[in-house]
């Protein structure tokens, strides 16, 4: 407005052209509003000095059309009113945005609402472990390094011996292990309770079929999902010739009260006589404990309720890391699973935020980890290697890892919107 001494409206409409709005979440929570006394407290210089505007009018920039509660301000809101193109983070995602924000394009067909999607990746080099980055050095084409989104190079993951790969996974598992014991070594003693040279060393199993759990504990995640009937789970990772263990790890926002009753209820279980060795909650999530885990767990588990998980990103870390996933089929999940690189939970069905599905998801999760996981990871050939899992592991990195990775993302938003949003403005 300054630089080109034009109003609001018209700098508005110009800028318009040239924003884009990436939408993170369906979650409610996970979407600011503020209070038009707030608004009213903090900005009243800015809108009406700076950008010439009443309050109602300003407050009608963080309401779509027809939503006239002038007494919110919604971030979301604001976006979508100022950007031409609005993007959700996974296929699915965008589809669930167009009923979402519906009301923003009220003319509008569901089919015509110009919301699109990228779905999320991962940046590989940051995420996969030094040794394994050496093992596809060695056996991908020379140049894989250099474009990550090149399917042809990844499949020669296929070359790679079964051997070579496993050991490069258990040297990692080993090292999640042993950080692991290190940390509920040092959690203990921060509250005073004893940890002897001998529940040190019991504390998992190198050989057990190890599961990983580790993100934010928001509740649609449902982390204590698979503690529902513990008679169960007690059958499933206490059998001594095929032994399961769960590492889990995430922080709670502080004003989610329910998140935090998650945290309590698995720290519970994790001292229960029958589980005591074989669960674990690591605290102070962080960049380094993610690290660990998605680098050295055979199995990588998410059970959010569909369709929440706008896009879930650490299955992906788990892919190139030689893990296999275990999920819900949303956010990314709902495009990459195939029958033959990993397992689903449940079917295509949303229940938002209702506990309607719970009881067919899990009842569904431990049969397939009765009946699928479990076998298979334990029938080892006369070498130890578990021959149909490696088989999976290789097909899981050669069919995902070219498609969910950032080298083929900033080139979708490039091709897709940044380059319009730019000659447009
Ligand atoms: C990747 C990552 C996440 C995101 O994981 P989701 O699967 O999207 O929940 C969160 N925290 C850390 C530390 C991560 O590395």
């Amino acid at each position: 407005m300054n630089k080109n001494n034009i109003s609001f409206s018209e700098a508005q409409k110009i800028n318009y052209k040239n924003n884009i709005f990436t939408t993170h979440t369906p979650v409610p929570a996970g979407i600011d509003i503020f209070h038009r006394e707030l608004i009213s407290k903090c900005l009243s210089e800015y809108y009406s000095k700076e950008l010439n505007l009443s309050l109602d009018e300003f407050m009608q920039l963080g309401n779509i059309p027809n939503f006239k509660d002038l007494n919110s301000f919604n971030m979301a809101h604001l976006a979508m009113n100022n950007s031409m193109y609005i993007n959700g983070v996974s296929k699915l995602h965008g589809i669930v945005s167009k009923d979402l924000w519906s009301d923003r394009f009220q003319s509008l067909d569901k089919d015509a609402i110009p919301i699109g999607s990228i779905t999320n990746g991962i940046h590989i080099k940051s995420h996969t472990a030094p040794n394994l980055q050496k093992l596809f050095k060695k056996y991908l084409d020379g140049f894989w390094e250099y474009d990550l989104s090149i399917k042809d190079n990844w499949e020669l993951v296929k070359n790679i011996p079964d051997n070579e790969l496993w050991q490069m996974h258990i040297v990692n598992k080993n090292n999640l292990i042993n950080f692991s014991r290190e940390s509920t070594l040092k959690q203990n003693n921060e509250k005073g309770i004893e940890t002897s040279k001998n529940n040190f060393e019991n504390l998992l199993d190198n050989n057990a079929l190890t599961i990983g759990f580790a993100r934010r504990f928001a509740t649609y995640k449902r982390a204590t999902l698979i503690f529902n009937d513990l008679d169960r789970l007690d059958k499933i990772l206490n059998n001594k010739n095929k032994p399961v263990q769960i590492i889990f790890a995430g922080k709670a926002h502080p004003k989610d009260q329910a998140g935090k009753e998650f945290i309590q209820a698995i720290y519970k279980v994790s001292f229960d006589e029958r589980f005591k060795n074989k669960i674990v909650f690591l605290e102070n999530y962080n960049l380094e404990v993610a690290k660990y885990l998605v680098c050295g767990c055979d199995l990588w588990l998410n059970n959010p309720r569909r369709p929440l998980e706008a896009s879930g990103t650490s299955g992906m870390k788990v892919v190139t890391n030689g893990g296999l996933n275990l999920s819900i089929l949303d956010g990314w999940w709902d495009e990459a699973y195939q029958s033959e690189l990993g397992w689903k939970i449940g079917d295509r069905q949303n229940t938002f935020n209702s506990a309607e599905n719970d009881e067919t998801d899990i009842e569904d999760l431990y049969k397939v980890l009765e009946n699928e996981i479990v076998p298979i990871y334990f029938d080892k050939d006369e070498n130890g290697l578990p021959n149909l899992w490696i088989e999976r592991v290789k097909r899981s990195i050669s069919e995902l890892s070219y498609y969910f990775n950032t080298d083929r993302m900033v080139m979708e938003y490039f091709n897709k919107y940044y380059l319009k949003a730019y000659n447009n403005f």
